[in-house]
């Protein structure tokens, strides 16, 4: 944040609901010090009934833009003018610039997860990979590791979600709880989770069995909290290399931020404002 908010400062923000948990704030917040930048970052708590006036309002108070979150990713995409090709194509905006008095939307999160590969020393090209979900994240998952050359495998608990998905993208729709997901995952080297199973508070669960895991898979976590899910730690002790959810949400960030200054935020800044954040938190 700014060292202090007057007449000049722009202001972000996050609109979701609830919104009392996000790492955002602190994140944005400490790049923005860190660069020297006059903007702040903001949560919004913001009800479904009142999206479409919130998004109105950013164009109302002349905002540089925000973060869009659970639960309002998908249905804000009518009050944009304009949608990035990969969120139309995913369904899920997860931030908004105001350009000219007109309302962008982008998703972020897809390329946030490359980032996150990248920089935990696993590259998604070529490489086998399931994802376990087909919500919103696992979309963005999907559409980003097929356009990185990965070969996608996508198994849901709702197998017609994960029907769904592969009606748009050119992925192999699995049920989750069958001898085709544990083959899959058997002949994987990436697998991502991108369901909400072992998540904070419910921290005992896991999304597939710790037999199914082996030494050749990559596990990724989109989950942050908690850092180490039982997914991961099953992992490790199955051998397999692991990275969770934080560089995710900081990458994720850090494109957001690009879009809204132009400029690269200190991803290392950010990274430890979220882990701040998330040890003063249950
Ligand atoms: P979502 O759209 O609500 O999707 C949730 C997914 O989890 C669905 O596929 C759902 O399956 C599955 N699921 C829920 N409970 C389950 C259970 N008991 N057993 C099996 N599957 C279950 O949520 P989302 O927005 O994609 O978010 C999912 C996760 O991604 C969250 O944990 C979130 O923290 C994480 N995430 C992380 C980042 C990051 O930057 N690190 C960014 C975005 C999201 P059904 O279809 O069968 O209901």
């Amino acid at each position: 944040m700014s060292a202090t908010v007057s007449g000049t400062t722009r202001v972000t923000g996050v609109f979701g609901c609830p919104v009392g948990h996000s790492q955002s704030p602190a994140m944005h917040n400490a790049a923005f010090a860190q660069m020297g930048l006059d903007f702040v970052y903001v949560p919004f708590d913001v009800h479904p009934d009142n999206l479409k006036a919130a998004v109105t309002g950013i164009r109302a108070l002349n905002m540089v833009g925000v973060n869009v979150t659970i639960p309002h990713k998908e249905r804000v995409i009518p009050f944009l003018n304009w949608v990035s090709d990969e969120a139309l194509q995913i369904q899920s905006v997860n931030t908004i610039h105001l350009v000219d008095g007109k309302l962008r939307g982008y998703s972020t999160d897809g390329e946030g997860l490359i980032r996150a590969l990248e920089a935990s020393g696993k590259s998604p090209s070529g490489s086998k990979s399931v994802i376990l979900g087909a919500g919103g994240s696992a979309r963005a998952a999907a559409a980003a590791l097929t356009l990185h050359g990965a070969e996608v495998a996508v198994a849901n608990r709702t197998f017609s979600r994960a029907l769904e998905l592969a009606e748009t993208l050119a992925v192999r729709p699995i049920a989750l709880d069958s001898d085709d997901a544990r083959e899959a995952i058997l002949n994987a080297d990436l697998l991502v989770n991108c369901t909400s199973v072992g998540m904070y508070p419910k921290t005992d669960d896991q999304p597939i069995p710790g037999e199914w895991l082996h030494k050749n898979l990559f596990v990724f976590d989109t989950i942050y909290n908690p850092l180490e899910t039982r997914l991961l730690a099953a992992a490790k002790s199955a051998g397999c290399r692991t990275a969770n959810g934080v560089k995710m949400l900081v990458f994720q960030g850090a494109i957001s931020f690009k879009i809204w200054t132009g400029l690269d935020p200190p991803a290392e800044v950010m990274e430890k404002a979220v882990l701040a954040g998330l040890q003063t938190r249950p």
